[in-house]
This record gives structure tokens, sequence and C-alpha cells, in this order.
């Protein structure tokens, strides 16, 4: 048996279990949203951040939207990555020679199970570098912090990765859930360019337009 088979047998299986329904309500009904909550969602403002090249998300963090990515990162819901990942391809404006999710912190990995940046990115095409980056557990909780103070603690909350090597001058699309301040991200950009990257563009499934 291929291992193109095994995927294809996997998925069939995931989709056995959990039929697709809507990613915010459950409705059994269009993909990856029924057509009430797709209604509901708003498309995000562009916006930019200083340090990464072009940085994209799909809608804003509102509503069903922001029901799926609750589901998807604390329901035990990885299958969901995949398909508002795919949601998210759909309309991506820009691509990348490979591919870094944002990483997790060990402890939320270990409750969790899974990166949910790493299952939406297993819906975009492109070879997946999820070993590029590596967060270090220790460092502040975000939460009540503002928008300074963010940037601050997130600054020294990366670093390369075992695998860093793999983007070396290449063009690289970080990928995320949500974009809040975009701490997160440029301090990323930052790590991947010191280890070569030619580029960096990000997306992001949903974006905090007040940006808290
Ligand atoms: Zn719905």
């Amino acid at each position: 048996m291929t291992l193109r088979t095994l995927s294809w047998l996997k998925e069939g299986l995931i989709s056995a279990l959990f039929p697709p329904s809507c990613a915010a309500c459950g409705a059994l009904d269009s993909e990856p949203f029924c057509a009430i909550c797709a209604q509901q969602n708003e498309w995000a403002p562009r916006f930019s951040l200083p340090e990464v090249e072009q940085v994209w998300a799909a809608f804003r963090y509102e509503g069903p939207v922001r029901e799926a990515i609750h589901a998807l990162k604390y329901g035990a819901r990885p299958e969901l990555g995949l398909r508002l990942g795919r949601a998210m391809a759909r309309r991506l404006p820009f691509v990348g020679e490979v591919i870094v999710p944002v990483p997790i912190a060990g402890h939320a990995l270990g409750a969790r199970g899974y990166n949910q940046a790493r299952e939406l990115a297993r819906g975009l095409c492109g070879c997946v570098r999820p070993r590029a980056l590596m967060r270090r557990n220790r460092h502040q909780e975000q939460v009540g912090l503002d928008r300074e103070a963010r940037r601050r603690n997130i600054a020294g909350a990366f670093a390369a990765g075992p695998a860093a090597a793999s983007v070396r001058g290449l063009d690289v699309l970080l990928v995320d859930d949500v974009i809040t301040t975009g701490a997160t991200i440029e301090a990323c950009t930052r790590v991947l360019k010191e280890a070569g990257a030619k580029g960096v563009r990000a997306a992001a499934l949903a974006y905090t337009v007040s940006g808290f």
C-alpha cells in the first residue's frame, strides 16, 4: 500500500467519523461553514506588519470564525484544521516555497495533542516544515498584556528549530490561526530570516481587527 493510498484511507475514515458539517454550528451543510454562518463571516481588511513582506488573513476574528477556531483549539477537533486550511487556500493571495506553522508552547502541545497552525497548514498546498521553528517554554502568557508588553514578551519566545536549515534560500509562508497584534508573526519572521529564509510572508485564518 502506498503512502498516498494510506493518507487517502485516513481521510476517508476521518470524514466517516466526522461527516462534513459546519465548523461553527455543526449543521450538516456546505464546507467549511453552513450558508447561515458563512453569511455572518466577514473578510479581514488588508493590513501590514513591519519586517514582514506581505501579510494576509482570511476572516475577521468574530462570530462563526471565532467559534470554529475555538473548536479547533479547545474542542479536540484537529480535522477542522485541514478543512479551514483549504478554505484559506482558496483565497490566499500568495504562496511560499515552504510552509512553516507558528509553533505552540510545549505544555499547550502536550495538553492539546496537536498544533492548530500545523493542522491549518496541512490544508494549504506545499511542503510543511513544522520543525523549522521552535517555541521556548519559559515565557509569560500573552493574555492581559498591552501591545508593547506583548511585543517585548514574545520577542524571545521563538528560536530556530532542528529543521531551520530547510528554509535557507527559500520563500517562506508562515501560517497561524489568529493574528492579533502581529508580535508573534514578527518574532517568527526575524528567526526565519536569521535562519537564511529569502523572504517571509504570513497568512492566518483570522485577524483581530481591534489589535487586541
Ligand atoms: Zn453554521
